[in-house]
């Protein structure tokens, strides 16, 4: 069996790391682990271990360099064969995981503007993991690599020609490891080589997803992650005009409006409660009026979303949930599917409540009919698949490397 791959997450104050070996179920603990408030007083790395113990060592005033010396002290025997980097944005240059080397660092660098955040931090991260790591490889695995295969009716805005030729305006869409991730899971375990799944990744972050013969034909996520569902801060799609509408009424600068949008909006500006789902589910069910309006409109939203993925399917196979909601929201799955009865969505309600906490396997009522049998049921599938980006990144590594 071959050594283990390194998956690291870089934010612009944080790394986040696995050690993720060659066989291993999705859910078996890893070596893992989180370095927080880097470059402050306060910066401190957590780490779980395979047996699942936590530690907490502080790191003051640690930069990423430093945190991950720490992090490499603690990689425990087994050191790793390759390194696997998740980078944000790999523009329309990166249609796959690529081996690092200097020419795809500079396309990674011209590709800040699109991902003015994210993509420098990625590079923080793989600048220090070449000083400390220099004699193994790395390679570069994009969130948005996996959504190139969208046609341009999906991908291209209603603009002008030169915005999408000469300024790269289009839709890119995210959360691609996820997506691949559990739809290729689904396939394998139905079988098939022909099924078009919808997949709605639910965490801080939201998107859904159509996935047609493993190929992405269309996301709700767009030019930037701001685009589409309703989400933990973000307010997903508006009407484009809003910009305008609030500099002329009210006078803000475009960087205030950012703020609301992406950080002060979503489900926290619709509840003037929380981000979090779990505390939204809990404040409505005590009839809290915000909470309440919070889930409506993002269970609606999140409807219509993939009422408008099915349009991208020529075969509609079914419906996966995954990520922290779309894994344990039981009540939010339930509210989403029946908004759409037309679809043959029919959720076994039993099976739904049972399906939370890392727990797999479908929720619709064909996968009971025993009676009928299985072939006779004419209702589509619906799926909880807990996502596993990590084990997707370091799959992917090993498959450009060759390992
Ligand atoms: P991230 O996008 O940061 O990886 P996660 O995928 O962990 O986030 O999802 C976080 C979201 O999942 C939060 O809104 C959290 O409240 C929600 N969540 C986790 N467990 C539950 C639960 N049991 N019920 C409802 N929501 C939950």
């Amino acid at each position: 069996m071959s050594r283990p791959i390194l998956v690291i997450n870089c934010g612009s104050s944080s790394i986040k790391f696995a050690l993720v070996p060659e066989h291993v179920a999705a859910h078996q603990v890893r070596r893992s682990g989180l370095a927080e408030n880097l470059g402050t007083p306060e910066a401190l790395l957590n780490i779980t271990t395979e047996d699942g113990k936590k530690t907490s060592v502080a790191i003051p005033h640690a930069d990423h360099q430093a945190a991950l010396t720490e992090i490499l002290k603690r990689l425990g025997d087994e050191l790793p064969i390759a390194i696997g980097h998740r980078v944000v944005h790999g523009g329309e240059k990166f249609t796959h995981a690529v081996q690092i080397d200097e020419s795809v660092l500079k396309v990674i660098r011209e590709t800040t503007p699109l991902a003015p955040l994210h993509n420098p931090a990625n590079l923080q991260g793989i600048d220090a993991t070449l000083k400390l790591f220099a004699d193994l490889p790395q390679v570069a695995v994009f969130d948005t690599a996996f959504h190139q295969t969208m046609p341009p009716q999906a991908f291209r805005y209603a603009l002008p020609e030169d915005l999408y030729s000469k300024h790269h305006i289009r839709r890119y869409g995210f959360h691609g490891t996820s997506h691949a991730y559990v739809t290729q899971h689904t396939d394998q375990l139905v079988g098939g080589d022909n099924n078009g799944w919808i997949s709605a990744h639910l965490g801080n972050g939201c998107s859904t997803c159509a996935v047609w013969q493993g190929k992405s034909m269309d996301t709700s996520m767009g030019l930037t992650p701001l685009e589409g569902l309703v989400m933990g801060t973000r307010s997903g799609n508006v009407d484009p005009s809003l910009h305008i509408h609030l500099t002329r009424t009210l006078g803000w600068s475009l960087e205030e409006i950012d703020q609301i949008l992406n950080k002060k909006s979503g489900l926290l500006g619709l509840s003037g409660l929380s981000n979090d789902m779990r505390t939204l589910t809990e404040a409505a069910a005590d009839g809290h009026r915000g909470a309440e309006l919070a889930i409506d409109v993002f269970c609606y939203r999140l409807a219509q979303s993939l009422a408008a993925m099915s349009c991208a399917l020529p075969v509609f196979t079914g419906i996966i949930f995954t990520g922290g909601i779309g894994e344990n929201a039981a009540v939010i799955r339930a509210k989403t599917l029946a908004l759409l009865p037309h679809f043959g969505l029919y959720l076994d309600a039993d099976k739904n409540q049972k399906m939370i906490r890392g727990a797999e396997g479908r929720i619709d009522q064909g996968a009971n009919d025993t009676e009928l049998g299985i072939n006779a049921y004419l209702g589509r599938q619906i799926w909880v698949i807990p996502t596993d980006e990590e084990g997707q990144i370091a799959r992917e590594t090993r498959s450009v490397l060759g390992l």
